[in-house]
Order: C-alpha cells, then structure tokens, then sequence
C-alpha cells in the first residue's frame, strides 16, 4: 500500500549519510548501533505506519522535557509552573549553564536548566526520588498508551558522567530556583531521560498532542486543552534550543529532539511523528532524523505555515 511504500523509500533515501556522531557523554549512548534506523506516523485515530527499526528501544532523554512539562502544569496549575520557569527562546545549547538575568529564573522548560527545576517541582514539596520517578515513570506511559519503564543501566551510566548537570543543579539551588538537594533532582531527571521507548511509542505520544491531549489509544484525557497548547507552543519555538529557527522556518512543525537520537514532530489535528537514527548534529539532533523531517515536511505540504 502507498504509505509504508512511501516510508520505506523516503528511509532509502538517508540511510547512507553517515554524518554526526552518537553522544560522548553518556556511555549507552556512545556504544549505541549507529545503523539503527526508524519512522512512525500516527493517525489522531492511533492507526501507525512505520518503516525500518520501529520495534526498538532507546531512551526518551530530552524528549521526556514537553511531556513532563505537560504533567507539572496539570498537577501544579499554570501560574504556579511559570512562577519558576518561562516560556522564552535562548537561542543556546540545551546545556547551557543558563538562567534570565532580570527575572532570576530559567528561560524556558526545554533546556535542561528548566527541565531539572520542572522536575523538582513533581509530586510537591519533599517528594523523594522514588516518587519522583513513578510520577514520571506513569506519566510517560500515559502519553504512550503502555506500561512504560526506566532504564537502570542508562541512567547509572548518565549519572557517573553527570557534571554539567550537576552544576546547573547547584546554579539553580544557589539562586533559590530549586529547593532540594540539587544531586537527587538530577537523579531524578536522568530517571526521567532514561525512560526506554520506540519510535511508535513516540508517534502515538505525539499524536496525544496532536489531538489537543486524548491518548489515541486509550481514549484517556492526558492533558486538558489549555496544557496541551502551552507545551506545544514551547515545543515550537524552544524545542530545537540553538536551531529552533532554522528548524520552523525550514520544517515547520513543532518538534523536539533527543541525544539518544530521537525526535518527534506534532501537526496539530492531524498527526503525530517520530524517527529514529543515533548520530546527532552539533545541536544534539539525529541528522538523519532531521533530514527525514525535512523531506517529509517538503514531499506532503507539512509546514504549519504553509498558507490553503
Ligand atoms: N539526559 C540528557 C542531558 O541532560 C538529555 C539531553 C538531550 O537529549 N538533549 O544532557
């Protein structure tokens, strides 16, 4: 049937750039199989296509950031979650030892200075990192539609490596950002990078958002309307960090990248994205992922901005 056959020929069309490099800084994910390749669609029905390695696994890493974003604004009200993290561009890397000098707080919830701080707020004041986990552990399955589960293994090996991190963990504790122990909030959030899904998991997460927040799946409400457009607003103009203009001009769907090379893109009201393939660019984004978008975006009239 034309789709798959279209799927399997737009992966053809990549699979020989061998360009990028796997991420250096967590050991799983430097030994990972560079030739893994994957894409998923999902319908806001929850009907998937997918060509290449669509059953395998790998972690969520920095895709975990708009989901968890979304379960924060739900169990914390919006005000509350803006109080500590905006909603603005940096313009950086995802990595950034960075925090908006005026307001005192992180730019933005898809940088990691913002993830961490969303993540500290999860489960309340003096929630520990068991609970933590399991707040994330479930909300992610949420959006999947599955039982989802952390990867010991990856995140231990994240965490001997945690510098960075931990410093912008101690940055944002020593301006009064976070109020817990800055070493168990980055655990916590490893755990939550280290959650193991596939492509076609991503695509029915994706297609979530899509669908202004019900499952496609399970038919649950994950997000109410408000939450949903909030996370995808960001996704839109922070999801890709440094690249994010480049990214919307040129693809124009809201989308949001991994360093284990995942990355996901939501058309609102129509469907939900995601491609595999583990070497990454300068930005952290999966170059034959970003290529896949793009020829997508450009072969079926993809872009939000394209005019009727
Ligand atoms: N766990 C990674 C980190 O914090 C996630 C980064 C990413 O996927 N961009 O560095």
């Amino acid at each position: 049937s034309p789709i798959p056959d279209f799927l399997d020929a737009t992966l053809e069309r990549h699979r020989y750039d061998l360009s990028g490099a796997t991420a250096d800084y967590i050991p799983d994910l430097a030994a990972a199989d560079p030739t893994k390749l994957a894409i998923c669609i999902s319908t806001l029905d929850g009907v998937e296509y997918d060509s290449g390695d669509a059953d395998f696994e790998f972690s969520i890493q920095s895709m975990s950031k708009p989901f968890i974003y979304g379960i924060a604004l739900e169990a914390l009200g919006l005000p509350a979650v803006l109080d500590k993290v905006g909603v603005e561009p940096t313009g950086e890397a995802f990595n950034e030892l960075s925090l908006d000098k005026t307001s005192g707080k992180p730019l933005n919830p898809m940088i990691n200075a913002g993830a961490l701080t969303v993540h500290s707020l999860l489960g309340g004041e003096g929630a520990t990192l068991a609970e933590r986990t399991e707040i994330v552990r479930a909300g992610l399955s949420r959006f999947a539609g599955r039982q989802l589960r952390v990867d010991e293994h990856i995140a231990a090996g994240e965490l001997q490596e945690a510098y960075r991190n931990i410093a912008i963990a101690n940055m944002l504790r020593s301006y009064g950002v976070i109020t817990d122990d800055p070493d168990e909030v980055v655990r916590g959030y490893i755990n939550q990078c280290s959650v193991l899904v596939s492509v076609k998991d991503l695509a029915i997460m994706a297609a979530t958002l899509a669908g202004g927040g019900t499952n496609p799946l399970t038919g649950e409400r994950v997000l109410s309307p408000r939450v949903n457009r909030q996370v995808l607003g960001v996704m839109m103009t922070c999801g890709m960090y440094d690249a994010a203009g480049d990214w919307m001009t040129e693809v124009g769907v809201p989308a949001k990248s991994g360093v284990s090379g995942g990355l996901f893109g939501v058309l609102p009201g129509q469907l939900g994205m995601a491609t595999f393939s583990p070497r990454l660019d300068k930005h952290g984004t999966s170059v034959r992922g970003a290529k896949i978008f793009r020829s997508l975006s450009a072969d079926l009239g993809l872009h939000i901005m394209n005019a009727p």
